[in-house]
């Protein structure tokens, strides 16, 4: 008997399906930038015709063409939509042990630029939607299917110009999209999975100091644009903002961490200290919790003068910050001021990019239907709602549409967090199991027909 209920010849014919259609996927090189999707948009799209399942591309560019698939249930329902971007970042093709783009299989693993983030979704929530087509499964509401371009740059003509130009298409009461969620962390013999429930808000913003120009002959060590900059930079940097311990960070830490640490992380004025300690026992914990327990400060950009015998009358850093929900623009500014006014530097302050932090309620019965099939699957799984400290699209359509739930989740019952080192993401020999991709496309065909039953 093979796992998860199949027959073994059912299995081999369902890794087969997900192996064609996902190696198809992965040999189209969608680097973005440029991006160019539309070719994989266009594979995709043959794959689900050829199952019966017509779908629309659709986008401000024709190289960037969004693809829409409807599947209509028999009875009235509610909208579930399974979404997933086409897009990868650049590879360096030297780093990698195979080439990025050939849609590798081997040593049990499917490797290529995409193969987690996020072509594995994409071509796993296409066969689900394939196999409910073929089965002529009776369901209530609509399952929509959508690939999406330009996630990783600018979300300019994708996800966000979909809730902008065709609200119609996206519109959902549900949806399940890319985050942290699916992955797992072994604890007490039980497998952890996270459930992306929300993710932070960017308060990204330019510092920049003003000085004394000069020739570099003559040093300025008083008013140097440079040197204040750098002060900034490394007080930012090394900042540790006032933590703060949600109910839902606390309960994720009760379900993440030892007995030794849990106390003191859940306590704000001790979690910092906590977190340093979590860092050196557990990496790949302490990388989920400590983006939770408040605002992030990462100095990422630096520029300054363009010649090395010119001493610029500015500088200016770049600083990707990150915020919960609670905390306002004003507050991060006001914060940014507390550190950088005691150097007694000639500094200016200016936002890059800014959105809302927004967030699902759990438990819902998304997240309901999610728990069900996946602890039938796996009944070692218990599943841990936590907010994701990056981005993804799912903000665009809880924003559009409120009361839609909006979820990140893909799930990897073979491989945890901690086997894939804290994850696999814009990483050289990004890979993801041959068992785990299978796995995907049978769950999402089975939460639909559960949340659709
Ligand atoms: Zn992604």
């Amino acid at each position: 008997m093979s796992p998860y209920g199949l027959d073994d010849r059912e299995w081999k014919g369902l890794e087969d399906e997900v192996l064609e259609l996902f190696t198809s996927i992965l040999r189209v090189d969608t680097t973005n930038p440029p991006g160019d999707e539309t070719a994989c948009a266009l594979v995709l799209r043959d794959y689900l015709a050829a199952n019966g399942v017509p779908s629309t591309l659709t986008g401000e560019l024709p190289e960037r063409q969004n693809l829409v698939a409807r599947l209509e249930g028999s009875r009235p329902g509610p909208t579930l939509v399974l979404m997933g971007h086409m897009d990868v970042v650049p590879a360096d093709e030297g780093e990698w042990s195979v080439p990025p783009f050939a849609g590798v299989v081997k040593d049990g693993y499917v490797w290529g630029c995409g193969a987690t983030d996020m072509k594995n979704q994409v071509a796993a929530e296409a066969v689900a939607v394939a196999h409910l087509a073929r089965s002529g499964a009776d369901f209530a509401g609509t399952v929509v299917y959508i690939a999406s371009v330009d996630e990783e740059v600018g979300t300019h003509c994708g996800v966000r110009w979909l809730c902008e130009h065709r609200p119609e298409l996206i519109r959902c009461n549900y949806l399940l999209n890319e985050g942290m969620g699916g992955l797992w962390l072994p604890v007490d013999g039980r497998k952890v999975v996270l459930l992306a429930v929300g993710e932070k808000a960017f308060a990204q913003f330019r510092i920049r100091t003003r000085g004394a120009g000069g020739h570099g002959s003559v040093p300025e060590k008083e008013r140097s644009a440079v040197i204040d900059l750098a002060k900034a930079v490394v007080a930012l940097g090394l900042y540790d903002p006032p933590a703060s311990v949600s109910p839902m960070t606390a309960a994720l830490i009760d379900a993440l961490v030892e007995d030794g640490l849990r106390e003191r992380l859940k306590d704000p004025a001790t979690a910092r200290e906590a977190a340093r300690d979590l860092r050196r026992a557990d990496p790949e914990v302490a990388g989920l919790i400590e983006p939770l327990l408040g605002v992030t400060f990462t100095p990422t950009i630096l520029e300054a003068s363009k010649a090395v015998n010119v001493i610029p009358t500015h500088a200016e850093a770049g600083v990707d910050c990150r915020i919960l929900p609670g905390m306002s623009l004003e507050q991060t500014r006001a914060l940014v001021a507390e550190v950088l006014d005691p150097l007694g530097i000639d500094w200016r302050f200016e936002w890059i990019d800014v959105t809302e932090p927004n967030a699902s309620p759990a438990p819902t019965a998304l997240s309901e239907s999610i728990a069900r099939v996946l602890c039938r699957d796996l009944p070692d799984a218990v599943l841990a709602p936590m907010w994701s400290a990056s981005f993804t699209d799912s903000r665009w359509v809880r924003e559009a549409f409120p009361g839609c739930v909006a979820y990140g989740f893909a799930p990897f019952p073979g491989e945890s967090l901690r086997a894939m080192q804290g994850g696999r993401d814009h990483m050289p020999d990004e890979r993801i199991a041959v068992g785990d991709v299978t796995y995907q496309a049978l769950f999402f065909e089975r939460v639909a027909r559960d949340l659709l039953a």
